[in-house]
């Protein structure tokens, strides 16, 4: 099973309850995206179903039906309904089935990953369960934002936050991957303690694209030139994915050109620390925060469904104005 690396404070806490026989029935994991927050899930069930004597032992029948995804009372929800959110009849389903006890041991898991899309009423319903559950009945829900889940659930459970590792930690989470020091290297200055992003870099070439266009777009803002900068940003077309990543990273360089101007010591948070640092050189904190606001007013144009190349087109004056 994946290791779930750093954030022994979460680990610890969770470990203690488990061995008080205090843990909660219901959970929020929140952080960033690629942080791990189903592995630490699947790591606190782990040791909550297992049999054996040094829990989570690895060996008994529980752990290794877990281990495959085939544990009979845990159930990852998959997403259904509208986009990353779950449907009515997902969540009814789910109630009737915490009213049938589990099939091996004491315990029976329902795992919502990726909440940020839940909706109120799907929430709602899911309300009194999470309240009120069997004494078998556990909930974890992972998400961004706290703010995910309605105030009425999260008085439920216990939110717990989840943070990125420690570069190193993340070069070694990468190296047992079998990555080389080399491209783990490279993943690491991208995104730094957050081992999913790394992995995703590392396994998924539009990611590595999208950070080689944040580069590109960072250099032309450097060398203030617009067309160049024009041209970067025409490589993602209408793909509304992509964009939003770009936009992201690009923020990110941006945050960090602004911290760095002020704190050179300060920890990045972007892909491309030598392109933020150059930047950090030129760039005033009015043209830092101007540049922030037109990522903003893109998304918001974005989320209008204003036509793509169009709002891009207006994000690269916006730049060039600041
Ligand atoms: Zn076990």
């Amino acid at each position: 099973m994946a290791q779930f690396y750093g954030n022994e404070q979460i680990q610890h806490t969770l470990h203690q309850m488990l061995l008080r026989d205090r843990a909660p029935h219901g959970f929020l994991f929140y952080g960033e995206t690629g942080l791990g927050k189903k592995t630490l899930a699947k790591q606190f069930l782990a040791e909550l179903l297992c049999t054996g004597t040094e829990k989570p032992c690895g060996s008994c029948k529980s752990c290794k039906m877990l281990a495959d995804g085939v544990h009979p009372d845990v159930r990852f929800v998959e997403h259904s309904g509208k986009r990353n959110g779950f449907s009515v009849d997902t969540v009814r389903e789910v109630c009737v089935d915490l009213a049938s006890p589990p099939n091996e041991g004491n315990a029976k898991c329902y795992v919502f990953g990726d909440c940020d899309a839940m909706d109120t009423r799907t929430q709602n319903l899911l309300l009194k369960a999470v309240e009120e559950p069997p004494a078998y009945g556990y909930f974890i829900f992972t998400a961004t934002s706290p703010a995910s889940l309605l105030p009425t659930v999260r008085s439920r459970i216990v939110s717990l936050a989840v943070s990125p590792v420690t570069e190193q930690e993340c070069r070694a989470a990468l190296a047992e991957r079998g990555f080389s020091p080399e491209d783990a290297a490279e993943a690491v200055a991208a995104f730094h303690g957050n081992i999913g992003q790394c992995l995703n870099f590392l396994e998924n070439m539009p990611i590595r694209e999208a950070v080689g266009l944040t580069k590109t777009a960072i250099n032309s803002i450097i060398n203030k030139n617009e067309y160049a900068l024009l041209q970067t940003v025409s490589v993602l077309g209408k793909e509304r994915e992509r964009t939003f990543l770009f936009l992201n990273l690009f923020d990110r360089c941006i945050r960090d050109a602004i911290v760095w101007k002020h704190d050179p010591c300060a920890a990045g948070i972007g892909c491309d620390a030598a392109g933020s640092k150059k930047l950090a050189e030129r760039l005033s904190d009015s043209a830092g925060q101007a540049m922030h606001r037109a990522v903003d007013s893109t998304y918001g144009a974005m989320e209008a469904n204003v036509n793509l190349p169009l709002a891009l087109a207006a994000f690269c004056a916006d730049c060039m104005d600041a």
